[in-house]
């Protein structure tokens, strides 16, 4: 796993009588790969809207005693990895605003490119910490009519890429982008309803899954039942590639097909299109697991478990030494000399963003005994930045942005490096090339970059 951080995780549930903040927690918990840094929930009453947010995982944010405080008929829940603001509190999710009367709580997973435009619009000056932040106060600003009249208004003057859940203190809501670049799912309880980023999260809930919120969809949930409206038609979609290949669980379902199953064909695809002379097929656990025994089927090299992860590193706000830091990599994989030793290993990772961290694998490796080492990658070289809430927002920081295959394959010190095509990862998806977001690797943005990036951001960086 290379290190483009995830953007963030939504739960949202309406269920009278159930334990609404136990039921988010759990959600959270099966999304925790999604965001890191702070952890949230918010649930109401019928009467009164109830946030506690804390930085830190889930398990470190909530306890028996803060849940058992958090009594409701319906709530939501934010797991962040902050794209845009620091790492706050103020910062972390779900966002609350209240105009004295009425209040909302509002998650947000993606990333908005006009908020220059939307902060005029609120009345701010220069742009807010966070692009949520921004979207729960123009809302709170138009509560008069109730939070989903105030929806229908915001949410055609947003762009960009946006999952939302969001409750007053009676309902709950769910939106998508017209294009639909996060994902969302509805699913069903025997006494309510949950949405959530993927469908680990209703698989964790006991929820059945019923069909994803669509692309330029209000979804509003309550004891009137639930009410689907379009804000936005949506002539065109374009799901983050990006999740099947990185972000979202194995076990999750996107478009009809498990990312496992997804993965799985991307691993059998690279072994045709780059195949290795080798003894072993490693995986760089976990993303990399599933296409390495997709990789090992075709190839008829056996698979291996040469690295081990430390599951439990996460992130922490107990900083290692330099010393450690020097070794950051095996704080989270460590290799199996008794696997590697003396054999040529092909090992199969998801991406390659900055490039270090496949370094240090090559490198431990090595260190570890194996004879030669090649490295396989089931998605294209990522060239442009993502604008739409996954981390890689510079050319610069981006090791093919500028450097052929071979050049990077140097940097990483691998004996040989290959991708797979942008056409085989396309076809492993399922989903035709013009309903998938592949701008990280071939540039066609579909929506334009924000106002704030400026050319530096695109142009050619010079690499130090
Ligand atoms: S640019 Fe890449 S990471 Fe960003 S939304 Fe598009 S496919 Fe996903």
């Amino acid at each position: 796993m290379e290190g483009p951080k995830e953007a963030c995780g939504l739960f949202g549930v309406w269920a009278p009588g159930e334990d609404v903040a136990r039921l988010t927690y759990f959600g959270l918990f099966a999304l925790q790969h999604r965001g890191q840094e702070s952890a949230g929930i918010a649930v109401s009453d019928g009467e009164h809207l109830l946030v506690f947010k804390e930085l830190g995982l889930v398990s470190q944010v909530f306890d028996e005693a803060t849940l058992a405080t958090m009594q409701g008929d319906l709530g939501i829940g934010h797991v962040r990895y902050s794209t845009t603001g620091s790492t706050t509190w103020e910062n972390a999710q779900p966002a609350f605003k209240t105009d004295g009367q009425r209040s909302l709580a509002l998650g947000h997973n993606g990333n908005l490119v006009n908020t220059l435009e939307l902060a005029e619009r609120a009345g701010r000056t220069g742009r807010a910490t966070t692009d949520s932040d921004l979207v729960a106060t123009l809302l709170a600003a138009r509560l008069d009519g109730g939070l989903g009249a105030a929806c229908l208004e915001v949410l055609p003057t947003l762009r960009g890429a946006f999952s939302l859940v969001m409750m007053d203190e009676r309902s709950l809501f769910a939106a998508r982008d017209p294009l639909g670049l996060r994902p969302l799912s509805i699913g069903r309880l025997p006494s309510g309803f949950v949405v959530a980023s993927e469908t680990c999260a209703l698989d964790i809930v006991g929820a059945s899954f019923v069909r994803d919120v669509e692309p330029g969809e209000l979804v509003r949930i309550d004891d009137r039942g639930v009410h689907a409206e379009r804000y936005a038609e949506s002539p065109r979609r374009a799901l983050c590639v990006f999740e099947y290949v990185y972000l979202a669980r194995p076990d999750s379902v996107l478009r009809g097909h498990t990312v496992h199953e997804v993965r799985r064909e991307l691993g059998r695809r690279l072994a045709r299109e780059a195949p290795a002379e080798a003894d072993l097929v490693v995986p760089v656990p976990d993303t990399g697991t599933s296409a390495a025994a997709g990789y090992s089927e075709v190839s008829g090299i056996p698979y291996g478990e040469g690295l081990i992860k430390n599951r439990y590193v996460g992130r922490t706000f107990i900083q290692p030494s330099q010393w450690l830091r020097e070794r950051g990599v095996k704080l989270k994989l460590n290799p199996i000399p008794e696997t590697i030793r003396g054999r040529r290993l092909v090992v199969i990772d998801d991406s390659i963003v900055r490039g270090t961290t496949t370094r240090q694998i090559v490198q431990a490796l090595r260190e570890a005994g194996a004879a030669e080492v090649h490295v396989r990658i089931t998605c294209p070289p990522i060239r442009w930045p993502c604008f739409y809430g996954i981390d890689m927002s510079t050319r610069a920081e981006l090791v093919a942005s500028d450097l052929s295959v071979e050049e990077v394959r140097q940097y990483v010190g691998a004996d040989s490096l290959g991708y797979l095509s942008l056409e085989g990862m396309i076809a492993a998806t399922g989903s035709p090339k013009g309903e998938l977001c592949r701008a990280c690797f071939d540039g066609e943005y579909p929506i334009e970059i924000p106002e704030h990036a400026g050319k530096f951001l695109l142009e050619h960086p010079a690499k130090s």
